[in-house]
């Protein structure tokens, strides 16, 4: 088992903290935003038809998703909340510390654990400094070692299951209704905060979506299209630019 631990020891360093999107549970979106601080909406959307991974990831995306209505297809759709680090977290001090350390979202606890139970810890892959895997802890053997910090991913995981409608229903609720194809691009929205505070607000947690068919998809890859017309799936051929498409 110890040849197969994983040590880690942060530095502090801020570098997480930069260039990305920090996803947030509902409740946490709403304290961000209370902060004063931007949420970026992220959409995506798939079926069961177009899957190519395992059924096992299928069963989780399903979990953290909605069904819901296309034009005359059923597709699942699933939302994230995040909010906007995209140049630094607005929480980042310039003494490269947490202003908000104590109340920091739990993506920020877990790292470098990841919220999606599919992307497995290799140091390579993270952006923290290399010394910082050579001392420190054991982190990880074949599971996570330090109960609090398991108990904070399964949380942030089950965040992630419990709020997947009352996303949707507050992108329902905003007109925040063209997803991208999962694997192909994402859909990302920049609301403004206030809007997305008061729809927050005006659609607490809990509630369940209301069937509609007001969902589109946003696809350019051709063979992809075409699969999808097919279906009956609405395709958003506005090219809308309330959105950013951003291609994988
Ligand atoms: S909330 Fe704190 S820990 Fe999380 S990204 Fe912002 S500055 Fe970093
Ligand atoms: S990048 Fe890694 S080492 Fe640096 S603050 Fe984030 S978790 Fe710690």
């Amino acid at each position: 088992m110890e040849n197969n631990a994983i040590r880690f020891a942060c530095n502090g360093c801020g570098i997480c903290c930069k260039g990305r999107l920090i996803p947030l549970t509902l409740a946490e979106t709403r304290q961000w935003l209370q902060r004063g601080h931007e949420v970026a909406v992220i959409l995506e959307a798939f079926d069961e038809s177009t899957w190519d991974s395992q059924p096992h990831q299928f069963t989780h995306s399903a979990q953290r998703a909605v069904e819901v209505t296309s034009g005359e297809a059923r597709i699942r759709v699933v939302a994230v909340l995040a909010g906007n680090a995209l140049e630094q977290c607005r929480n980042l001090g310039d003494d490269g510390r947490c202003g908000i350390y104590e109340e920091r979202p739990l993506v920020c606890r877990i790292y470098p654990m990841e919220i999606n139970p599919f992307i497995a810890l290799d140091p390579g892959n993270k952006i923290c400094p290399p010394e910082v895997w050579e001392e420190g802890d054991i982190l990880f053997t074949d599971r996570v070692v330090d109960p609090l910090l398991a108990d904070q991913i399964e949380r942030s995981r089950q965040a992630d299951r419990d709020d997947a409608h009352a996303k949707i229903a507050l992108c329902e609720a905003m007109g925040l209704n063209v997803a991208a194809w999962k694997g192909n691009a994402m859909a990302v929205y920049l609301p403004d905060r206030a809007q997305l505070l008061e729809a927050l607000d005006r659609h607490n947690c809990g509630i369940a979506a209301p069937a509609g068919p007001g969902w589109k998809v946003r696809v350019d890859a051709p063979a992809l299209r075409h699969q999808l017309h097919q279906k009956g799936v609405a395709l958003d051929d506005q090219l809308s630019t309330d959105y950013i498409f951003h291609r994988l």
